[in-house]
């Protein structure tokens, strides 16, 4: 017999959601770990049931008998995504194969006829830009600063998008606000940086919050997904866009996203406190022009750290004294921290958004959102934040022995 789950019954922690979520049917089936379910195809049974499933799931529904196919629905899936549906206090989670297969996903679902245009608050992962500015699935796109959402809102407007920390700046959006600003227009909100450990969107008026479960969901840089938590009705119309498209995620993936699940907060939080104490001393270094982090003094000045997130996250962003070539310096120079892309695995990883993430993004763009080509991006991983600080302090060592190194005396703006 099933066991009652309790998650009907109380709203339980967010560390207890993660250790148990997505897994209440577990005892009834005898098992401990996720099961995988790699069939591509199921026994159908009888023909009347069998059609009746696949009329719910070719139209974005559940299946009402056999899964029919897996692009149409997999069992190791779904039990992921009710898992992060309920951290995130969604009705539904919808996984798939990457975050901009997700992120596509919400465009084709969010077009209605005559609703084309997309508002999109800058800076975005670059690849989230370079889709929307591209106009490859034909939306009309408006980019503004945060505060500029009411005034590009239109009649046509199908949907708004935003990222909270912004991809690579670390620059923070009022969700409340932007909901108020979007005046009933559907809001976006991509939380990759925060999971929902730290920040919930959906609590704040959020339609949709998106992740790059690539990076802290996984968590361990062996996966590559993308998840989408919202309402039923929103579910369905992106599992509808996702039988169509076919851009599932995989079973294996599934299992190794609810695998990593149970240590999510732990991680986040241990990463967090390595990032605090490495942003506080790239503050005081006299190779270090600028230091971008939420937790900084004076950097949050919303007050959002605390009201909308439960704290800064485990990404930080600096200026380097010296430009292009010092920033290189550094990352050649890191022995412990891995000079490469992406973000929220267990080791620290430094990269150059200007030369990298965001290179596809336009200059003025570039500009205008403070990608500088000075800008290093790190996320910070495991590692003891001592062991860090000396990798990172001996990089930045190498990199200023070609510079004019500042004077500790230059360093008391540093904090902006
Ligand atoms: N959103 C953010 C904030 C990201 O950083 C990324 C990737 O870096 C994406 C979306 C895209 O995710 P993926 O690489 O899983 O497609």
């Amino acid at each position: 017999m099933m066991k009652p789950n309790p998650m009907q019954h109380r709203r339980l922690s967010l560390d207890t959601l993660t250790v148990h979520a997505g897994r209440e049917d577990f005892a009834e089936m005898g098992v401990h770990a996720p099961p995988i379910d790699l069939s591509t195809t199921y026994p159908t049974g009888p023909l009347a049931e069998a059609s009746a499933s696949m009329d719910a799931l070719a139209s974005g529904g559940r299946p009402t008998g056999s899964p029919i196919y897996a692009r149409l629905h997999n069992p190791t899936v779904a039990r992921y995504e009710a898992a992060l549906a309920s951290l995130e206090g969604a009705e539904a989670g919808v996984a798939f194969a990457s975050g901009m297969a997700a992120l596509t996903a919400v465009l084709l679902a969010g077009r209605e006829k005559g609703k084309n245009h997309v508002v999109a608050v800058r800076p975005l992962y670059g690849g989230s830009d370079a889709l929307l500015e591209g106009g490859l699935l034909g939306h009309e796109v408006s980019f503004v600063a945060p505060d500029g959402i009411r005034a590009a809102v239109r009649r046509d407007t199908a949907l708004v998008v935003l990222e909270t920390p912004g991809n690579p700046t670390l620059s923070l959006v009022d969700i409340e606000d932007a909901v108020r600003q979007a005046d009933g227009v559907p809001l976006v909100v991509d939380s990759t940086f925060m999971t929902p450990v730290l920040q919930r969107p959906l609590e704040f008026g959020a339609s949709m919050v998106l992740h790059s479960a690539t990076k802290f969901l996984g968590g361990h840089g062996d996966v590559i997904a993308g998840i989408v938590a919202t309402s039923e009705e929103w579910a369905t119309k992106l599992r509808k866009v996702r039988v169509l498209t076919g851009a599932l995620l995989h079973p294996m993936a599934a299992f190794l996203l609810h695998r990593g699940l149970p240590t999510l907060a732990v991680r986040v939080r241990t990463a967090q406190d390595g990032a605090r104490m490495m942003a506080e001393r790239l503050a005081r270094h006299p190779q270090v022009t600028s230091v971008h982090y939420p937790g900084l003094p004076g950097h949050d000045p919303r007050g959002l750290v605390g009201r909308q997130m439960a704290g800064p996250g485990s990404i930080l962003a600096f200026e380097v004294a010296g430009g292009f070539e010092a920033a290189g310096r550094v990352l050649e120079a890191v022995q412990i921290m891995v000079s490469a892309v992406s973000l929220g695995a267990t080791d620290t990883l430094i990269q150059h958004p200007a030369g990298l993430t965001h290179h596809c993004v336009p200059d003025e763009a570039r500009e205008s959102t403070g990608i500088s080509e000075s800008l290093l991006r790190i996320s910070v991983g495991l590692e003891d934040p001592e062991d860090l600080w000396a990798d990172l302090a001996q990089a930045l060592e190498k990199a200023g022995a070609k510079e004019p190194a500042r004077t500790a005396a230059d360093t008391s703006a540093l904090t902006r």
